[in-house]
C-alpha cells in the first residue's frame, strides 16, 4: 500500500507548485496585489544599461512613494526614456533592482505582465485609433485590460459604462464621446490616451513629456488632471516644461548621465549649482 506522506512541501500538482512558489517564510504573496506595505511604489537600486559600452543608465536610485506625483528632468540623453523602459520590461538592465511594491521584481516579468499589474505608460507619441470615436478608443483600451473578465463582443456593463463615462469627464472629453478621434485636437489626443490608460485603473502612471506640443490652456488643464489624479494613483512625469513642473508642484529629480544629480522641490533644485550648470544654464 502506498502512503501518501504530507508534510506540506512537496508539490501534488503543477498548480500547487505555482502556487507554494509563492509562499515565503509561510505567507503567501499575492503576485497580482502591489505590497504598498511600506508605502513605497516603485524602486530602482543599483541600475545601470550599456548600450555597446556607453551607459544610458549608470547606478540609478529612485524611490516613489505610493500615491506621489514624481517629476523627472535633466538634459536630453541623461536616460529618463531609458529609465521608463527599465520600469515597463522593455529594457533589461544590466545591474540593480527594480521593484514594484516590496514583492514584485520587475526585472523578471514581461512587458505584458508587467502592465497587468498595473503599470501604465504613455509615450510621447499617442497611439489612438484616429478612425474609432473617443467613446470606442475608451471601450477598446477598456476591454483588452487583461485583468478584467470582458469579451470584445459583448455589451458592455453598466459597471463598465460608468467607468467610461467618469473617465470621459476626468479627461474632459465628454462633450466629444461619438466623435472620430482623428479630428481631436493634439491636447486632446494626449488626453485621449491618458483616459485609455486610466480605464484599465493602473497603480502607477510613467508619462514621457505629456505637455510636449499642447497650448498653454491644454498644458494647465494637464496638470490638474494630474494633481487630482495623485493619491489614487502614482504618477511618474518626465517633462522640461518649468511651469507645468510648478504647477504639479511635486518632488523633482534632475537625471544626468544616466543618474540622480539632484531631488527635492523645484526651488532646491532649481538653485543647485551643479543642475543649474547641466541642465538649466545661467
Ligand atoms: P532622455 O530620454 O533623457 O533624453 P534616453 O533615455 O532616450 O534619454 O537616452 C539616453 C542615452 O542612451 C542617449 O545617449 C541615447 O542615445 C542612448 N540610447 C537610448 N536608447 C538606445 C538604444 N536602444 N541603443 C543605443 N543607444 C540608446
Ligand atoms: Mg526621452
Amino acid at each position: 500500500m502506498t502512503s501518501i506522506v504530507d508534510n506540506g512541501a512537496e508539490p501534488r500538482n503543477d498548480h500547487d507548485q505555482e502556487w507554494l512558489g509563492g509562499t515565503s517564510l509561510g505567507h503567501v504573496i499575492d503576485h497580482s496585489q502591489v505590497d504598498l506595505s511600506h508605502k513605497v511604489i516603485l524602486y530602482l537600486e543599483g541600475i545601470s544599461v550599456s548600450f555597446d559600452g556607453f551607459k544610458a543608465l549608470n547606478d540609478l536610485n529612485l524611490t516613489i512613494d505610493a500615491g506621489e506625483l514624481r517629476c523627472i528632468i535633466g538634459p536630453n540623453g541623461a536616460g529618463k526614456t531609458t529609465m521608463m523602459d527599465v520600469i515597463t520590461g522593455k529594457t533589461q538592465p544590466d545591474e540593480g533592482r527594480c521593484f514594484f511594491g516590496q514583492t514584485m521584481d520587475l526585472t523578471k516579468m514581461r512587458e505584458a505582465q508587467i502592465a497587468q499589474v498595473g503599470i501604465g505608460r504613455k509615450f510621447q507619441k499617442p497611439t489612438i485609433f484616429e478612425n474609432l470615436s473617443v467613446f470606442e478608443n475608451l471601450e477598446l483600451a477598456l476591454k483588452t485590460d487583461k485583468r478584467a473578465r470582458h469579451s470584445l463582443f459583448a455589451w458592455l456593463d453598466d459597471d463598465s459604462r460608468d467607468k467610461i463615462s467618469d473617465t470621459l469627464r476626468q479627461i474632459r472629453l465628454d462633450h466629444e464621446a461619438e466623435r472620430d478621434a482623428g479630428l481631436l485636437s493634439h491636447g486632446q489626443k494626449q488626453w485621449l490616451e491618458i483616459g485609455m490608460l486610466l480605464v484599465q485603473d493602473p497603480k502607477l502612471l510613467l508619462l514621457d513629456e505629456p505637455v510636449a506640443g499642447m497650448t498653454d490652456d491644454e498644458t494647465e488643464r494637464t496638470g490638474e488632471l494630474f494633481k487630482s489624479l495623485a493619491g489614487k494613483h502614482s504618477l511618474v512625469v518626465v517633462e522640461h516644461d518649468m511651469a507645468f513642473i510648478e504647477q504639479l508642484g511635486g518632488k523633482v529629480t534632475v537625471l544626468h548621465e544616466g543618474s540622480v544629480l539632484a531631488e527635492g522641490s523645484l526651488a532646491t533644485v532649481q538653485n543647485d549649482e551643479r543642475v543649474i550648470e547641466v541642465y538649466l544654464g545661467r
